[in-house]
């Protein structure tokens, strides 16, 4: 179907222990050690990857460089720029991490103005109900109000983890397609 889109790159951001790891995991497909062309996210945080979305490739580089702990805001802005979208995640059982993700998508409206940068909020450890902080309808409302979609994952489960990927993906192709 033609010349691959992207690369785009993708940033995960998002307060510490909400699961950006196991995300960057996932997609760098850690447990398929079948693939040669698995990335070594030992060695870095970077993981380029041709995936199939609704029948068309796309080449992803997926970045998992945002340091939570860090106040350098030489270090959060580079983080800020480098993407072409975001997923910005939070822990359904972690109310402050949801607060977190709010001021960072305040942030990132800051740094980055363009028009469009695709977001996706996501509510990360759905799996884990009763330890649930964050309500589906708290997330959705907050997506309203961020303009930008909204997904629950289950990193533990890989439930909709991908569809995050994918997700993010249609959203660049629409606004590839859009200019
Ligand atoms: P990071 O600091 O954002 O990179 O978070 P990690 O990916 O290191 O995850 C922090 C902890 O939460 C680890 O112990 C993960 O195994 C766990 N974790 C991540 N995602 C999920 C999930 O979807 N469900 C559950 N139950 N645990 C998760």
């Amino acid at each position: 179907a033609g010349e691959p889109g992207g690369p785009y790159r993708v940033v995960l951001l998002g307060a510490a222990g909400v699961g950006k790891t196991a995300f960057a995991s996932i997609f760098a497909g850690a447990e398929d050690s079948m693939d040669s062309e698995d990335c070594d996210l030992s060695t870095d945080d970077v993981c380029e990857k041709e995936i199939e979305v609704d029948g068309e490739c796309a080449t992803v580089t997926l970045l998992d460089m945002w340091d939570s702990e860090t106040d350098d805001e030489w270090v959060q802005e580079r983080c800020m720029q480098t993407g072409d979208a975001y997923l910005l995640l939070y822990s359904i059982t972690d109310r402050a991490s949801f607060l977190r993700a709010s001021e960072l998508r305040i942030i990132l409206r800051q740094f980055c103005p363009a028009q469009h940068t695709p977001i996706i909020l996501v509510g990360n450890k759905c799996d884990l109900v009763r330890r649930r902080e964050v309500s589906m309808n708290e997330g959705r409302a907050c997506a309203a109000v961020f303009d930008c979609k909204f997904i629950e994952t289950s990193a533990a489960m890989q439930h909709n983890v991908w569809e995050a990927f994918h997700g993010i993906v249609r959203q660049l192709r629409l606004r590839r397609d859009s200019k």
